[in-house]
């Protein structure tokens, strides 16, 4: 049976039968993981608090073949996050940083840049401020790296490129902005100003530290809020659970 190696943050962790547990991890190497660690719930003694949420680990894992479980070995704590647990708000914003790579990401599939923009967004959830709208930022990148950005440059149907004096709509269906002239031939069209295409647009183009500088005026930061939250239900067919308790918790 192959052995791996790699290092890899803790998505989410589950006990299994009388003394195993299940983890859900996302690897720089391999991409998201799912993997059992025998003994994990009887003994701390192998992998300690190795096994919590937002850990990151250097992971040593056999896999018996290309699907299914992963057989953990070690798990070696590189950084943990005792920060983000002992503050609610961390902690549900963190959640969801977690819960919306665990979803949309498939097993075995690598993104190397995925792990690194879980790693830089974890690091700054332990700042002392972590604005809300640097979620929308992270779910822009996530859906970049994944195939499905939306599109700001240009209108979706007639794919005109974007001009200031236009006034555009958000089609969820079509992924992007649609022209006025087209706007009758699309449904169910969301507003969104001109003001916030120009900040996605320019995000698009940004480093991990330029882009956690990003502020949203209070009208960019429910636009994008309503509308990444439309979009992400449209491809993962319904709503993040730590979305619902954050905005409970708001
Ligand atoms: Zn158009």
């Amino acid at each position: 049976m192959p052995q791996h190696a790699t290092q890899a943050i803790v998505l989410h962790t589950t006990d299994y039968a009388e003394s195993d547990r299940i983890v859900s991890l996302y690897s720089r190497d391999f991409g998201k993981l799912r993997g059992i660690a025998k003994g994990a719930k009887k003994s701390l003694r192998r992998f300690g608090s190795s096994l919590e949420p937002f850990t990151h680990n250097q992971v040593t894992f056999f896999d018996r073949d290309t699907h299914g479980l992963v057989r953990l070995e070690r798990c070696q704590i590189m950084r943990a996050y005792p920060e983000i647990s002992a503050d609610v708000k961390k902690l549900v914003l963190g959640s969801y940083l977690l819960e919306l790579v665990d979803t949309l990401t498939a097993e075995k599939e690598p993104h190397p840049e995925i792990f690194d923009l879980l790693q830089f967004f974890t690091g700054l959830l332990i700042g002392k401020v972590f604005r809300e709208e640097l979620l929308r930022l992270f779910e822009l990148r996530l859906f970049c790296y994944l195939g499905y950005q939306p599109q700001f440059q240009q209108c979706m149907l007639c794919r005109d490129q974007f001009k200031l004096q236009e006034c555009y709509k958000f089609s969820v269906h079509r992924g992007g902005i649609v022209c006025p002239r087209c706007q009758g031939q699309v449904p169910e069209l969301l507003p969104l100003s001109n003001g916030t295409i120009r900040l996605f647009q320019h995000a698009q183009g940004l480093d991990f530290a330029q882009l956690s500088r990003l502020y949203f005026s209070q009208i960019a930061h429910d636009e994008s809020r309503r509308i990444f939250g439309r979009f992400l239900e449209f491809h993962i067919g319904h709503r993040p659970r730590s979305l619902e308790i954050l905005g409970q918790l708001s």
